[in-house]
């Protein structure tokens, strides 16, 4: 059916880019989004007079959607690459790491472990199939690769620090996707090349904006969906406070998570099977400095006394945008019962401050020009093995009721790029009913 109207529910990169398929199939869309401006996760604020994204971002070689966007408004040029740096900093010391000299210059790893390393690392890169590992537990998938000491010296923190209580129960086809995309990000074999848009995601994504109203497409801001209206089974519209507003179709890109309150029209096994999907929250900490802490863009941490999994130095990606202001990022991922979720986004900017001295001994307080951190509730799907069977269906038993999020991109991480690539699903679900 053509010229059908359409709300759809989130302005973060699948919301933007589902809008952008429908109004291409000629339907209308209004978006509407809870916070106060479009891009949810890859958004930007303003830091002390520097626009810049909340959350760390970083574009792989092997983002195809995402290039095939930036084709599409024009915007190749935008994106720059470089060759980065990427550290380790395993029990009070910094080694350099992400190549084949750092590794067999490690002293923590005996060489039978390094062969082993290397060779998980280049059997996962050419991976293409990974139904058989969906089903297998990533911690296991690993130890019998690299061996149980390997796996306590690069692995085990890791998992404990991102995952905590789940970090036993996750799917190998998950993991073995995060190394396959930074393993193939590589200009050759000696250099990592990660990317970024210069203006950061909002050069896209403001973009995307206005291409969507350019085309009669609206976008309501600091206007959540209350409700999606049903009848019937069939959707008629949605809520927002008193207001209802008439519908053909609803296409919800926030967390799944929030869809039960929001779709009471779906039968109780489908509110079940979304609930099973549990995430984990990130608190994530931003610094801008005087200096560097190191050369590196990410530094990976195994050390008794740092309680987060790495540093990431945006500024060491991206050197142009910040002269004199360098910019790290250091994300708390935890569970919300654990007893520093509680703790003021003041006393998690102290307790990053405190380690700072360790990564870099040269690091000095007035280095500090300004700090802020940013919390995500639903900010990583934990996907234990066997997930693929676990995602609750695009279409839902709801008639004319979408819905998406992060964990869509199974077995893909986290990224813009598979935002774009669920979108591209999402709307055919759509246009196909
Ligand atoms: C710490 C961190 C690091 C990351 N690093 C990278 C990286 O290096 N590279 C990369 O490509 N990606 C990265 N990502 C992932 C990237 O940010 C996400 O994949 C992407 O932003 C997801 O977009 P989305 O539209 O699917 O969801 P979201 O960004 O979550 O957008 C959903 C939107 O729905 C809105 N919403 C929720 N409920 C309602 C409601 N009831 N009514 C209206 N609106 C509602 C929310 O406010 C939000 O804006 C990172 C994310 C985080 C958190």
């Amino acid at each position: 059916m053509s010229n059908q109207r359409y709300a759809i529910v989130g302005a973060g990169p699948m919301g933007l880019m589902a809008a952008v398929r429908l109004l291409d199939a000629g339907h209308q869309v209004d978006i509407y989004e809870r916070d106060d401006r479009i891009g949810g996760m890859s958004a930007a604020f303003d830091f002390d007079g520097l626009p810049i994204e909340r959350y760390y971002h970083f574009i792989c070689k092997t983002d195809d959607p995402l290039f095939a966007l930036l084709e599409r408004y024009g915007l190749g040029h935008t994106l720059k690459w470089t060759d980065t740096k990427m550290g380790y900093f395993y029990n009070g010391r910094l080694f350099k790491w992400g190549t084949p000299f750092a590794l067999l210059g490690f002293p923590h790893l005996g060489p039978v472990s390094k062969f082993r390393y290397a060779l998980h690392v280049m059997y996962t890169k050419g991976i293409k199939d990974w139904t058989a590992l969906d089903k297998e537990e990533a911690g296991a998938w690993i130890r019998r690769w690299i061996g149980e000491r390997a796996y306590n010296v690069m692995w085990k923190d890791a998992f404990h620090l991102k995952f905590f209580e789940y970090k036993d129960n996750l799917s190998a086809s998950w993991i073995g996707t995060r190394i396959k995309r930074i393993a193939l990000s590589r200009r050759n074999l000696m250099n990592e090349s990660l990317g970024y848009l210069e203006g950061g995601s909002m050069t896209l994504l403001d973009r995307m904006e206005k291409d969507i109203v350019d085309r009669g497409g609206r976008i309501f801001l600091s206007q959540g969906i209350d409700e999606v209206v049903s009848e019937n089974g069939r959707v008629t519209g949605i809520r927002t406070g008193d207001n209802f507003t008439a519908y053909d179709g609803v296409v919800s890109t926030a967390p799944i998570q929030y869809v039960p309150a929001m779709v009471p029209g779906l039968p109780e096994d489908f509110r079940a099977q979304i609930r099973a999907v549990e995430n984990i929250p990130v608190a994530c900490v931003i610094l801008k400095l005087k200096h560097a802490v190191s050369e590196n863009f990410w530094m990976n941490i195994s050390d008794p006394g740092i309680a987060i999994p790495g540093v990431i130095e945006y500024s060491n990606l991206n050197p142009g945008e910040h002269p004199g202001q360098k910019i790290l990022y250091a994300p708390f991922y935890m569970p919300k019962t654990h007893p520093k979720w509680k703790a003021s986004n003041a006393e998690l900017v102290e307790e990053v401050l405190g380690y700072l001295p360790r990564l870099n001994p040269q690091f000095k307080r007035d280095w500090v020009l300004a700090t802020h951190c940013h919390r995500y509730e639903f900010a990583q799907t934990i996907c234990p093995p066997g997930f693929q069977d676990m995602l609750p269906a695009m279409r839902t038993p709801v008639a004319g009721f979408f819905m998406a999020d992060t964990a869509y991109y199974y077995p893909e991480d986290r990224s813009i790029s598979e935002s774009l690539q669920a979108a591209d699903r999402l709307a055919q679900e759509v246009l196909e009913a």
